[in-house]
């Protein structure tokens, strides 16, 4: 299954590049990131979920640069906060805030929360300059810890306590993380249909002039 154009992934992050890089390893399809694009200007994420985020940045890049492109958002729920930090994951403590200053703010906002279920939720929207969406979605249920525990992964990772496992994020090894969470699912989903995303694009550019 191939394509006639790249396909981009709306980012500049190193790490998301590599894992879709070899999502789509077994394809005949040539990959390309914001990196090898000159400056354009930044999408503001101020989508009220993940999928107007997602969807907003794959749209905007494949509008701007004439491609189809690929995006991903993703964040933290929880429960007893009404799902905050969500949309605001990022960004929880301030604008630019650390990971370690967006963990206080949450260890602080749970204190004496007896309730403590959490999910991780990651959305990829792939789209072309007009027109729909394709989404994959995939969740993954947790417990905010009371304290930070473990040292690798990022962001909410060393709070995020995973029963199954008896471990926080933070602890696991990045495959055992994969196996399990929010991001490596969705991605698991995209790759098991990845042939009918091609089907799909190929139509949509089709119909669409460029
Ligand atoms: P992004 O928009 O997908 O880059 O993620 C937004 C924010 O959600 C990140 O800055 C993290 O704070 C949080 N987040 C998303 N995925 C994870 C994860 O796997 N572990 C810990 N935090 C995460």
């Amino acid at each position: 299954m191939e394509l006639d154009r790249p396909l981009v992934l709306a980012t500049r992050n190193e790490g998301k590049i590599a894992e879709f890089k070899h999502l789509v390893a077994d394809f005949d399809i040539e990959i390309r990131s914001l990196k090898d694009f000159g400056p354009i200007p930044p999408v503001i994420e101020d989508g009220e979920t993940f999928e107007d985020n997602a969807v907003k940045k794959a749209h905007f890049t494949a509008k701007v640069l004439g491609f189809p492109a690929l995006a991903d958002d993703s964040g933290l729920m929880v429960k007893v906060l009404g799902g905050m930090p969500g949309v605001h994951s990022a960004r929880y403590a301030g604008e630019d805030a650390t990971d370690e200053a967006n963990n206080l703010k949450l260890l602080k906002a749970m204190e004496g929360a007896v309730n403590r279920e959490a999910a991780f939720t990651c959305i990829i929207a792939i789209a072309v300059p007009m027109g729909p969406s394709l989404i994959y979605e995939a969740t993954c249920e947790g417990v905010i810890a009371q304290e930070l525990t473990g040292t690798k992964g990022f962001g909410y990772d060393p709070l995020f306590y995973y029963p199954p496992l008896g471990k926080t994020f933070a602890e696991l090894t990045t495959e055992e993380k994969n196996r399990v969470s929010h991001r490596g699912k969705a991605i698991a989903e995209l790759k098991s249909e990845f042939d009918k995303a091609l089907i799909w694009l190929r139509q949509r550019l089709a119909d669409e002039p460029f």
